[in-house]
């Protein structure tokens, strides 16, 4: 069945899609948006997120925006490269275009109009503010709307709704594939809707914007290795992304940008069904396998900075769990409860022997681990702050833990199960600073845009609170330029 003609195919409807539908609109275009939700959960990710965004005030990104990217630009790239990286567009080498990076350039966009992002999303009622977070302390600055992501879905979604006539949306339909002119301009989508029904949805352009693939099982094991197994979306909405859209725009010979063997990690319980029910008090105790083994540094830096790191170890251990382990002193940590976000009670015991059974770990390995760990850290306890990176620092142990470490002597002890958590991928594709899509050769495939996580950017560790910002930023680019692309007469464009 062929449904339509429009001049703008968004696929999904979280905050990239429905700031890219929208932008469209504003600017004249008529919209059609395929959404594999039924209504009353559009919205993706972004319906879950508290969606903190990077920014000192509503005027500017934090201070380190572009330092945080370059500094986790992942790997050790050619210095030769990415001098010429820097170089503008069109006097770069054609390869390099194509070349997955945090291309600086489109880092410098989304940090130049995240603020105007911001401020066009204040028109829709949403209000942004400094909003207390799960973390004591943090290492940059960031603001949220008031309501979180779903206030953004919300405020978005109402307005769609009110303008049905030029946006109309496509509940429990799931885009499969690209369609294409004889001159290889993407001219619309191939989907399946309720009943396995096959639909085409023509528009002279189509914007990508469904998610990574951290609802995608196969995808997650072929790429992140067989430990993803052990790894579930950390938010109902992740369910909905399986990456199609990523795959769809490979398929067409898009650019692949950003780290597929790796995403955002949390750390959380198992055992809960909340969103995002992060353990993010580990630092002030110790973490150990279920072998009962310490296997990394706890406390490296400042918890919001590495949390993500270590939540990739858990990944790791042999079953992909780990249980982060106290004494009383976790009660010295004024306000530690609001970095558990897990509302089941943590496992406690009297004694060290009697919480190593009600974690199901070795007796013995366990409390030679707490041994050995005690006998390392310092006798003088009294610099301890848990506000600051301390240097309250083991010695003699070949494993460290650099700040805040204090022995594990006085009971009740407690611990919590702990795993690592899939919030979204970063294996995406390279777009230019209009979110176009860029093949493998280094040009934009014409009629295509990717916005959101579809859009790879990140390597190795995210630079925290941008994912949302870099979704209503490169979909605000996508449907500016999609709408402009509607009145040129340049088919090729
Ligand atoms: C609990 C949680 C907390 C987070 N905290 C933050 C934070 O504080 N700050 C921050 O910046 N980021 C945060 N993130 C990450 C951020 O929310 C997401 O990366 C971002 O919202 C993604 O936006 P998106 O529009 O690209 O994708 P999504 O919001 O996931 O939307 C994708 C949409 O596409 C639909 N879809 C998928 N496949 C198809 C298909 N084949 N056909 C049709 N529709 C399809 C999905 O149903 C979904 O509605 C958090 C995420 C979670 C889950």
């Amino acid at each position: 069945m062929q449904i339509g003609e429009f001049d703008v195919v968004v696929v999904g409807c979280g905050i990239a899609g429905l700031s890219a539908a929208i932008t469209a609109q504003q600017n004249g275009a008529r919209v059609a948006v395929l959404e594999r939700a039924p209504e009353d959960e559009r919205g993706g990710n972004t319906r879950y997120t508290e969606s903190f965004w990077r920014m000192k005030s509503a005027d500017a990104v934090s201070d380190d925006f572009e330092d945080r990217f370059a500094a986790n630009a992942g790997g050790w790239p050619d210095p030769g490269v990415l001098r010429d990286a820097v170089r503008d567009w069109n006097n770069q080498p054609q390869v390099l275009r194509a070349l997955g990076l945090a291309d600086p350039h489109l880092i410098a966009t989304i940090a130049e109009e995240a603020p105007k992002a911001l401020k066009w999303l204040t028109e829709f009622g949403v209000k942004f503010d400094f909003l207390p977070l799960y973390f004591l302390s943090q290492s940059t600055t960031r603001m949220g709307p008031i309501g979180g992501g779903l206030a953004l879905i919300e405020a978005l979604g109402t307005y769609a709704d009110a303008h049905a006539d030029d946006i109309e949306i496509f509940y429990e339909t799931a885009a499969r594939g690209l369609i294409h002119d004889d001159a290889g301009a993407v001219v619309g989508i191939r989907a399946v809707g309720p009943g396995n029904k096959s639909m085409e949805v023509r528009g002279r352009s189509v914007i990508l914007a469904s998610g990574g693939f951290e609802g995608n099982q196969e995808m997650l094991s072929h790429y992140i290795g067989p430990q993803a197994q052990f790894i579930r979306p950390v938010a109902r909405g992740g369910h909905y992304n399986r990456g199609e859209g990523v795959a769809m725009a490979l398929a067409a010979g898009a650019a692949s940008c950003g780290d597929y063997g790796s995403f955002h990690a949390q750390p959380v319980d198992p055992r809960s069904t909340d969103i995002e029910p992060v353990v993010l008090n580990y630092s002030y105790g110790i973490l150990v396998n279920d072998a009962g083994q310490r296997f990394t540094d706890e406390a490296p830096g400042m918890v919001d900075a590495t949390y993500e790191e270590v939540a990739r170890l858990i990944m790791g251990q042999r079953h992909g769990i780990a249980y982060a382990v106290f004494d009383a002193g976790l009660d010295d940590v004024e306000n530690w409860p609001v970095t558990v976000r897990s509302r089941i009670p943590s496992i406690e015991a009297e004694t060290l022997e009697e919480l190593a059974e009600l974690m199901e770990v070795d007796v013995r390995d366990f409390t030679d681990t707490v041994a050995a760990y005690n006998q390392a850290c310092p006798e003088d306890g009294s610099a301890f702050d848990p506000l600051t990176t301390d240097g309250l620092a083991t010695s003699g142990i070949t494993l460290r833990k650099s700040h805040w470490a204090r022995p594990l002597v006085r009971p009740p002890f407690r611990a919590w199960p702990m795993i690592c958590a899939n919030c979204f991928t970063f294996g995406g594709v390279k777009i230019d600073e209009n979110a176009r899509v860029i093949n493998a050769e280094g040009d934009a495939i014409p009629g295509l845009y990717a916005a959101g996580e579809v859009a790879g950017i990140y390597y190795r560790v995210y630079t925290g609170a941008t994912s949302v910002m870099r979704g209503a930023v490169t979909g605000r680019l996508a449907g500016a330029d999609a709408a402009r692309r509607r009145n040129s007469k340049d088919l090729k464009r």
